[in-house]
């Protein structure tokens, strides 16, 4: 069968559109294409492919899992779900762990356990959640609602309700919403989609305090952030404030799908048997995957050098922006970085991110105005260095474009 990208549109229902070229085989941080072009991989799918391509330590324990079980249903457990929720727990503040295969999955079990463990414990009447504008949290009807983009829950039909979104790092905006009749606060300790924005110290610390004083659960949503991407294990770890309930997917898995929600024994008992569940919930394969991966970056001198690489990306984006003047700041942590765009160049990232591609480099876009680079954690400096000079060509094509 001859695959073309003019298959997609008479086969694909529109709600993607997928460059040009067809990617057929990836290696470290490098993809080919149909026709044997060769990129750099800056964006690891979005922020997944955590140790990039066919990491021979993933491929592995794919093909050993693979050999072995595939798939039973969660009327029994297995191996490789129990020793992945065990080295989660150890690694984090979490006692128990819940398993989905997205994070839109893994957010929406959250949810569904604030409002049960508010039921439980404190009555009907405390079920508002507070979340915040330009946030992300997953397409499933619960989590794009929680999420702060109505054009992303507008037009279909009516929405779940009791969500209120306040503004990120204006912490008089949730204290004029949050009550005793909040049961959760989500929000993302570095928005992602929302356009690479860390919280400032005095932000995340307050809204831990709000949260502690009304008795609601605070939630952060560390599907992007999480998993090694900003030099730490959990970007909460770095902050010096802890969730009560956390969420990770996308690089979970190293490109495998797999999400989990983790939390403490008090609040995951209010997930008895049968108020919750997946068929595909901490599947072997996909958990010994992930197992894999979890393994290689809980390591703190991997996680050092995620650091050191940023550094590399900062000094490089600096000196093209020395050049060129695109950008007013680069800003994020670790190896999820975005370059605001300038005044000039309002509105036009996706222009760079085409650019790149015919350049030869995958980066990509987080809203309408910031580049964004989330590459593999162990993408060698000389990759790095090589993809930095075919994004120097293409944004030199965009500014003499004009
Ligand atoms: C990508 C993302 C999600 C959704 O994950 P899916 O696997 O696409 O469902 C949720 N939250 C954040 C912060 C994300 O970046």
């Amino acid at each position: 069968m001859n695959v073309t990208r003019e298959l997609f549109n008479d086969v694909m229902v529109p709600n993607y559109n997928p460059a040009a070229m067809i990617p057929v085989r990836g290696s470290g941080s490098r993809v080919w294409d149909q026709e044997n072009n060769e990129y750099v991989d800056f964006a690891g799918g979005i922020a997944v492919n955590v140790l990039g391509h066919c990491h021979p330590a993933l491929v592995n324990a794919l093909k050993e899992q693979g050999d072995k079980l595939w798939h039973l249903s969660n009327v029994f457990t297995n191996e490789p779900a129990l020793r992945l929720a065990k080295k989660l727990t150890d690694a984090t503040f979490a006692d128990q762990v819940y398993f989905a295969n997205s994070g839109g999955e893994a957010n929406e079990a959250a949810l569904k356990l604030a409002r049960r463990w508010a039921l439980d414990h404190h009555g009907e009447e405390k079920n508002q959640i507070i979340s915040f504008k330009q946030g992300f949290h997953g397409r499933t009807f619960f989590t794009v609602t929680v999420g702060g983009q109505p054009a992303y829950s507008d037009g279909f039909g009516p929405k779940p309700g009791a969500i209120d979104h306040a503004t990120y790092n204006d912490l008089d905006s949730v204290k004029a919403l949050i009550s005793d009749k909040t049961c959760a606060v989500m929000m993302e300790p570095l928005q992602g989609e929302g356009g690479i924005i860390s919280p400032t110290d005095e932000f995340v610390k307050g809204v831990r305090e709000l949260c502690d004083k009304h008795n609601a659960l605070l939630i952060f949503d560390e599907v992007q952030s999480g998993v090694g991407r900003t030099g730490e294990l959990y970007a909460y770890m770095g902050l010096g404030v802890t969730p009560d309930i956390l969420t990770t997917a996308k690089a979970l898995g190293g490109g495998f799908p797999i999400g989990a929600m983790i939390t403490t024994k008090e609040i995951g008992a209010s997930l008895k048997v049968g108020t919750h569940g997946s068929t595909y919930g901490g599947n072997p394969l996909a958990c010994a995957v992930a197992e894999a991966a979890f393994d290689i970056v809980n390591d703190r001198a991997l996680l050092d050098n995620v650091k050191r690489k940023e550094q590399l990306f900062r000094d490089g984006l600096a000196a093209i922006n020395a050049k060129y003047h695109v950008f007013s700041e680069v800003r994020g942590k670790g190896l999820l970085l975005g370059g605001v765009l300038t005044e000039e160049y309002q509105g036009r990232a996706r222009d760079f991110l085409v650019a790149s591609t015919e350049q030869k480099l995958m980066c990509l876009v987080a809203g309408a105005n910031v580049v964004r680079f989330a590459p593999s954690l162990i993408i060698p400096d000389e990759d790095i260095k090589d993809g930095l000079a075919r994004f120097e060509q293409a944004v030199a094509n965009v500014v003499n474009a004009a």
